[in-house]
């Protein structure tokens, strides 16, 4: 309570431009995803590695618009990319050269990537890349994970944060909507728990004559932001190639892990990735890569093909933005997310030696699990004491430190190191008190 009052006391336009979003936003919200409570704080601007809000604080920013800043806000080079961009117009409905390079800039970086299309956010991606997955296998039921999400489409927002007493068993979770108004699951979606490659196993040979595509987040962010152990994921390519299931790496996120994706970091292939965030430099992006044979069903050549059409896909601002953004990503620079990403984790495991509190992470990524539980999969994660993590979260922005609710941070090249050490000051002084 009183530091929910510290922070209304710090940020009372935003309390007001809330309560005047509470008369057009259903309970003052347009996006689920900064659901913070009391009330997130309005941004005003933001340069490199700090947020101005709408009360004139300046806050460091460790979430950069959910990871899809890895430079962080206002680049010089993706600035002057979009304003040249913006002069000559912003869309065309013709294709530019500009969507035609970073493509093959996709196509050169990501190990499953013949073809690509774009489109304008992850949740269309993944859409996409199951509706190419069902087309080529011939075969409708998506398997997905418990914990996983992978964006707004219906079909895959089943069992993202369900209440696990009311999720069947830990081996065999009971898909559970996580929205009003899904149509069921009859024959679409299944859902099994992460990290398990035995129930994978004994899932598919029962079932992989109606099994299309195997969806895996292979940076599992929701489930407490870790890695799938080798044996699972390679268990999960031996059944697709076994039985023709089409495998999609969802890499929204992931693929910020690593210079070749999260694909390149854990040596495993997909047939299809999904790709959205980073690649678009700020704007609104998505995108499906992945193998030839499969996204060539979308060719104008064939009978029966996957149609995906979009008014403002691959449109040439994010083309201009996305190309600036992966073009200044370079390896040197993914070693220096992982080196300081590295060295960020080692100080917050230190600090949280001894406490109910797991460091998990990749790369630029890291984040803070109230538990003492390791986490191998959802249900682990799901012991989390949220409450702590949404209070120590909003206590750190009133210190001026932008996590989400559930404590997950990134970093940017813009990210200094003096920014770190405040905010390992910070959250050391906010857990001690
Ligand atoms: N897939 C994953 C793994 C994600 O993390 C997200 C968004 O956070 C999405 C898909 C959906 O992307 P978007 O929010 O651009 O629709």
């Amino acid at each position: 309570a009183e530091i929910e009052q510290a922070y209304r006391a710090l940020t009372p336009r935003s309390g007001a431009l809330f309560a005047r979003a509470g008369t057009v936003f259903p309970g003052g919200f347009t996006r689920d995803a900064i659901m913070r409570k009391p009330y997130a704080a309005f941004v005003t601007s933001g340069q490199g590695s700090v947020l101005t809000d709408a009360d004139g604080r300046a806050i460091t920013d460790f979430w950069f618009n959910a990871t899809s800043l890895p430079l962080g806000h206002a680049h010089p080079a993706v600035v002057e990319a979009a304003e040249r961009q913006l002069r000559k117009g912003t869309a065309y409905f013709a294709p530019t050269e500009h969507e035609l390079a970073l493509a093959e800039l996709l196509i050169a970086r990501v190990p499953s990537a013949e073809r690509i299309r774009f489109a304008n956010s992850g949740s269309e991606a993944v859409m996409m890349a199951i509706r190419f997955g069902r087309a080529f296998s011939g075969r409708p039921l998506i398997v997905k994970f418990e914990g996983s999400y992978h964006g707004s489409y219906d079909d895959v927002s089943w069992s993202v944060s369900p209440a696990p007493e009311r999720a069947g068993s830990a081996s065999q979770p009971t898909p559970t909507a996580e929205s009003a108004g899904l149509a069921g699951t009859d024959g679409r979606v299944a859902v099994l728990p992460f990290n398990d490659a035995e129930a994978l196993r004994s899932f598919i040979t029962a079932h992989h004559r109606e099994i299309g595509v195997l969806l895996v987040e292979p940076m599992a962010n929701r489930i407490g932001l870790i890695l799938p152990d080798d044996a699972f994921l390679r268990e999960a390519r031996a059944l697709c190639d076994q039985y023709g299931i089409v495998l999609i790496f969802d890499e929204v996120i992931a693929f910020r892990v690593g210079y070749h994706g999260a694909q390149g970091l854990l040596g495993v292939t997909p047939d299809l990735t999904t790709l959205g965030k980073i690649i678009g430099g700020g704007f609104p992006v998505g995108a499906v890569a992945g193998r030839a044979d499969v996204l060539d069903l979308s060719s104008p050549a064939q009978r029966e093909r996957v149609t995906h059409a979009g008014t403002f896909n691959a449109n040439p601002m994010v083309a201009v933005a996305g190309l600036a953004t992966m073009s200044a990503l370079t390896p040197e620079v993914f070693a220096g997310f992982e080196a300081t990403g590295n060295a960020l984790r080692k100080r917050l495991s230190d600090l949280c030696e001894g406490l109910p509190l797991q460091v998990t992470g990749a790369g630029s990524l890291f984040k803070i699990t109230a538990t003492g539980t390791t986490i191998r999969n959802y249900r682990d994660g799901a012991t989390a004491n949220y409450a702590w993590e949404s209070t120590v979260s909003l206590a750190l922005l009133n210190a001026g430190f932008l996590m989400t609710p559930g404590l997950s941070g990134v970093i940017s090249t813009a990210t200094t190191q003096a920014q770190i050490d405040a905010f390992i000051d910070a959250l050391a002084q906010i857990i001690a008190s």
